[in-house]
């Protein structure tokens, strides 16, 4: 009997990273896919990227010269979730995409996001751009309200937010 819980209990865990996986490609985000690389030759940046067009900052975590591309890093120090990088990495990795092609003037084919014990390359898209310019006029609409509301279910984000103290809408 325990074979058959154990089995059920992993068949659920396969259905539930698979629908995790159509969900985020249905909304037109890659999944990235795992890489190794050398980290020796990597470069930390100074100081952020900006773009003008797009009244955008940021700084990746380092700049790798691979040809004649630059490729941005984001690095966190967690564990890779289980089914793969997170859609605010994706994005938060598309937005030094678009400051790298607006900095350097060439476009990354793909940017990697480093967890602890995985890497990832994810494809800088036309249609990943298109959703991170969609998150940053979302983004500002919500800027020029006088309120808005959460846009999650992570009490773990609440705990840690600089605006818990005033915020109506805090989990936990
Ligand atoms: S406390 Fe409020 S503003 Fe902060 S993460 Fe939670 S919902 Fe967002």
């Amino acid at each position: 009997m325990p074979f058959f819980i154990a089995l059920l209990l992993i068949l659920l865990g396969l259905f539930i990273f698979w629908l995790g996986r159509r969900a985020q490609t249905e909304a037109g985000l890659p999944i990235g896919r795992v890489i190794y690389s050398d980290t020796r030759g990597w470069q930390a940046l100074e100081k952020p990227l900006f773009s003008r067009t797009h009244r955008l900052t940021g700084k990746p975590d380092y700049l790798v010269q691979q040809g004649h591309e630059v490729i941005p890093v984001e690095v966190k120090s967690a564990h890779a979730p289980p089914d793969g990088p997170r859609r605010s990495h994706i994005l938060q990795l598309a937005a030094y995409c678009l400051l790298v092609e607006e900095t350097y003037r060439q476009r990354p084919k793909y940017g990697i996001v480093k967890y602890a014990d995985q890497m990832f390359a994810i494809d800088y898209t036309p249609t990943l751009q298109t959703a991170l310019l969609d998150v940053i006029a979302a983004m500002r609409d919500d800027l020029a309200r006088t309120e808005a509301q959460r846009s999650h279910n992570e009490a773990a984000r609440c705990v840690h937010c600089g605006y818990r103290h005033a915020c109506e809408e805090r989990l936990a």
